[in-house]
């Protein structure tokens, strides 16, 4: 068989691991960032610098590739549309249109999926939040339909916030209310799914964040019972198989006190609380993306190590140098040139044993 050139859409360090876990496969990729300095630009054999609304260059872009993946969803359906009508994209820009809007992931997953999600109500006007307010009754958060991520475009609202200062200081029309959830702590877990519809999940992990951003993922989650690793299993090959998945899908959940899980989120594509399968499990997250988007059977996802990844973020970075020579970590930096804070420049993953 001859190799597929892979095209990534987006050079952050998402898509620098898809580049780095291809080329062990022999893949050469293509990658597509308007970053000149986008850290995958340093380990793929083409780079496009433009932006993602340049139809232009999308359509150069995917005539040279046979397959797409994206390493974020905020890239314009538009695009992605594009790119699948010129080659493969994976997963599909359908998968893509319901993860990029908030609204229309909630309704899929309620409506279509049949798990469970925080209340939500439609917010295009104040009118409609003070209504979805009355409706939700306690704590609730105010979020974008689209382009939110790490708590951005995110207000919290309990009974002492002004709501017309709430509905003012997000700077979009398109909000969703929901209802806040009150959490035991917060879970993930990851899915591939491949062309013939065929499955494997990673095992569930727990996830710690800090100003809104991911510090540190535990894998397995502690104490998971047999009764929420089972019902984040099934949760996941619902929403996989309801989707017609083909690549890989984080689901984010939140974990009650009573066992029940409630999805917050989805993603399709690598996950920043997948990054301990790079040293944890026999295939990563990133080499299993590659695989169900050119078609090579799915690896394991057996975990032949638990794992505490640690991201490093902003001068956190400087903490790789000492971890480097300690032989239970891996250390993975990202390429990045300038160091900002709350700016992900690498991570660690502490082998426990
Ligand atoms: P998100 O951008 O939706 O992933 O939200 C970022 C973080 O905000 C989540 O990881 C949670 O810690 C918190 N959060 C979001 N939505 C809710 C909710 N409905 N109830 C409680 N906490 C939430």
């Amino acid at each position: 068989m001859k190799d597929k050139v892979l095209g990534i859409v987006g050079g952050g360090q998402l898509g620098r691991m898809i580049a780095l876990a291809a080329a062990k496969l022999g893949i050469e990729c293509h990658v597509y960032d308007p970053d000149s300095n986008a850290p995958a630009f340093q380990v793929c054999s083409k780079s496009y610098i433009n932006d993602y609304e340049d139809l232009n260059a999308i359509k150069q872009f995917a005539k040279k590739i046979d397959v797409a993946l994206y390493e974020f969803e905020n890239i314009p359906l538009k695009s992605a549309q594009i790119i699948e009508e010129l080659c493969t994209l994976r997963p599909s820009s359908f998968v893509l249109s319901i993860s990029q809007d908030r609204l229309v992931e909630k309704n899929f997953l309620v409506d279509k999926a049949k798990v469970q999600t925080a209340k939500f109500y439609e917010c295009n006007s104040y009118e409609d939040l003070v209504n979805a307010k009355e409706l939700i009754k306690g704590e609730a958060v105010l979020k974008t339909r689209r382009f939110g991520y790490d708590g951005k475009g995110q207000v919290k609202i309990d009974s002492n916030t002004n709501l017309l200062e709430a509905w003012k200081s997000i700077v979009s029309d398109e909000l969703i209310l929901e209802e806040f959830i009150f959490f035991k702590r917060e879970l993930s877990i990851i899915i591939a799914r491949d062309q013939s519809n065929k499955t494997k999940l990673y095992d569930t992990v727990e996830n710690k964040h800090k100003n809104h951003i991911l510090d540190q993922t535990i894998a397995p989650a502690p104490g998971i019972s047999d009764k929420v690793s089972k019902l984040s299993k099934n949760i996941a090959l619902r929403i996989a198989n309801e989707i017609d998945l083909i690549g890989i899908l984080a689901i984010e959940l939140f974990e009650l006190n009573n066992g029940d899980l409630v999805v917050n989120e989805i993603a399709p594509r690598p996950h920043n609380s997948g990054h301990w399968t790079m040293d944890g499990c026999v295939t990563d997250q990133f080499e299993q993306a590659v695989r169900a988007a050119v078609g090579i059977d799915l690896g394991s996802t057996e975990r032949l190590f638990d794992i505490v990844m640690q991201n490093l973020i902003g001068t956190d970075i400087h903490l790789a140098d000492n971890l480097i020579n300690d032989p239970n970590c891996r250390v993975h930096k990202y390429g990045k040139k300038e160091i900002r804070p709350g700016r992900k420049m690498g991570h660690v993953n502490y082998l426990i044993k």
